[in-house]
């Protein structure tokens, strides 16, 4: 029998690694609901409505309507990549301009109700594996399997560090690990839907666990 998967955690624990993995064996689809706040973010930066000194609400809000997004299958890659209004966003997202203003973003209500919304329809047919900040908490509460991932802080910031040093960006250390406090406390102290974990979900601290052996230990769970 198929299910839904939530998986919850702060950034860079090694949630949508695990994710994809867990979807790839179980023959599941997965959805990064990070990618989706990141592509609204993405527009709303484009707009000029976000930038370092500026956080125009209202029509960040208003704008919301013509906003479309979508996950397309690569076959290389082995999972769906964002599209933003039809145009694949996905290198983009990932830029660290956009992490830094992306939590703002998520914070506002209507945002989030859009998204959430969109997130419970591409769930309603079983056999999904979805990762996220409120997955378990507010999308689906009744998740058969929920995980909260979590890493010390030192260990993600490194982790981001390298994935975007092997894209080729130009990163500081400094700089990446200050962005992952930023977020962990704009994510943990927000009104609405803020970062906590489900009273039933597992606790996975992979900080120093392996891949494959963290990931055994899911599948186990997840196959019971
Ligand atoms: O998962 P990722 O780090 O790409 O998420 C980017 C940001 O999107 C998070 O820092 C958080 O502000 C927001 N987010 C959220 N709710 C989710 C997923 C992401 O608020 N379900």
């Amino acid at each position: 029998k198929k299910i839904t998967i939530a998986i919850d955690g702060f950034s860079s624990t090694g949630k949508s690694t695990v994710a994809k993995k867990l979807a790839k064996e179980l023959g599941y689809v997965y959805v990064d609901t990070g990618a989706m706040y990141r592509a609204v973010t993405l527009f709303m930066m484009r707009k000029v409505f976000v930038s370092e000194g500026n956080f125009d609400e209202e029509a960040i809000i208003r704008h919301l309507p013509f906003i479309s997004l979508s996950f397309e299958f690569n076959e290389k890659l082995g999972f769906g990549e964002m599209y933003l209004n039809d145009e694949n966003v996905e290198k983009e997202i990932r830029y660290m301009e956009v992490s830094q203003q992306v939590s703002k973003v998520s914070a506002i209500p209507q945002v989030r109700k859009k998204l959430v919304e969109q997130q419970q329809e591409m769930g309603k047919e079983k056999g999904i594996v979805m990762d996220g900040r409120d997955i378990g908490t507010v999308v689906f509460p009744d998740a058969e399997l929920k995980l909260f991932m979590t890493a010390s802080t030192q260990t993600r910031a490194q982790r981001r560090y390298d994935e975007l040093k092997e894209r080729g960006d130009e990163v500081d250390f400094d700089e990446v690990l200050q962005n992952v406090k930023d977020r962990d406390y704009m994510d943990s102290t927000r009104e609405d839907s803020p970062l906590i974990m489900a009273d039933d979900a597992v606790e996975f601290d992979n900080s120093n666990m392996g891949l494959d052996e963290q990931f055994e230990k899911i599948l186990k769970i997840a196959k019971d």
